[in-house]
């Protein structure tokens, strides 16, 4: 059965708000960050919403292990020239897969990090360096690092500065890779050839190492290096392309997790947006374009 889901929030009540708004997408799986991305302000985990949750997971047919948590994106474990910034980053992802430990997620997705001002290589090593920090065997959760779009000094934004990090990280157990199909085709890789990426992959990590697929469009070309994701079929990859890489056997037990954009972001009422992942994940049950969906969202949500 395909394990399919979305990017979900993380409110008051915790994992289980998550999963109660990824259960109204009709998803068996779903991503959540345990606070805003874009800092580091954290709350305790209240195990009672925990335990609540799997039991809810657990009448839903859920997969605990299917189930993602992201790291926020503005720790950066790729340079330290300021070094108080490099150890709190170490240590805000060390607190974070204790905070995943007590929710029983087995997968974190985390953006390797820029090197911001010092060659790539040097980006590479302060990664590898923090990661052997961070995965001394006291967590159970495993690290995926995100194919990266290539915008601006990202680092892991092609395999082998990917398969660098992973071979020099201690813990091979504890390491892994977040495919992200936006990501991939503004890095240069062609979606529409997606085997000839895993043939690489094979050859280069392993396959096995995959443990989350971000499926996402792309506002933009191949190669173009922007990171602006889009929505199934109405971007540069395309709905085939996308549902060829979803239903690709190769990849079959893979969680396959949304992170497209809110409809209504351009209508005039910019107040209401809408969330799209009910209506995605019925076109990619369905493997059909419904060219018609984002007025269907609409409709939904307004009633
Ligand atoms: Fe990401
Ligand atoms: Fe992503
Ligand atoms: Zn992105």
């Amino acid at each position: 059965m395909l394990i399919i889901g979305s990017h979900v929030s993380f409110g008051q009540d915790q994992i289980l708000g998550s999963l109660k708004e990824a259960l109204s997408y009709n998803a068996n799986t779903f991503m959540f960050y345990t606070g805003a991305p874009t800092n580091t302000l954290r709350k305790a985990i209240n195990p009672k919403f925990t335990e609540e949750a799997l039991t809810l997971m657990q009448e839903n047919n859920i997969d605990i292990n299917n189930v993602i948590c992201h790291a926020p994106y503005i720790v950066n474990l790729g340079n330290k020239k300021d070094l108080d910034k490099y150890e709190f980053s170490i240590n805000f992802i060390r607190e974070e897969l204790k905070r995943c430990d007590e929710m029983h997620i087995t997968k974190m997705v985390l953006h390797p990090g820029n090197a911001v001002g010092i060659s790539k290589q040097e980006g590479l090593d302060n990664i590898a360096e923090a990661l052997n920090k961070i995965l001394d065997g006291t967590t159970k959760c495993r690290i995926l690092l995100e194919t990266m779009a290539g915008k601006g000094s990202e680092c892991g934004c092609n395999i082998d500065e990917l398969s660098f990090i992973i071979n020099k990280v201690n813990k091979q157990d504890q390491i892994g890779v977040c495919l992200d199909t936006c990501h991939l085709s503004d890095s240069g890789y062609d979606m529409s050839n997606f085997n000839a990426y895993l043939e690489e992959f094979k050859t280069k990590i392993d396959l096995n190492k995959i443990g989350c697929i971000h499926i996402n469009d792309s506002k933009n070309p191949l190669g173009s290096h922007k990171d602006r994701h889009e929505n199934i079929g109405i971007g540069c990859i395309g709905f085939t392309n996308l549902i060829n890489i979803i239903y690709n056997e190769q990849l079959a037990n893979i969680p396959k997790i949304l992170e497209t954009p809110y409809i209504g972001e351009n209508d005039e009422d910019k107040e209401r947006i809408y969330p799209p992942y009910r209506f995605e994940i019925a076109m990619i049950l369905n493997k059909e374009f419904d060219p018609d969906f984002r007025n269907k969202i609409r409709t939904y949500y307004k009633k």
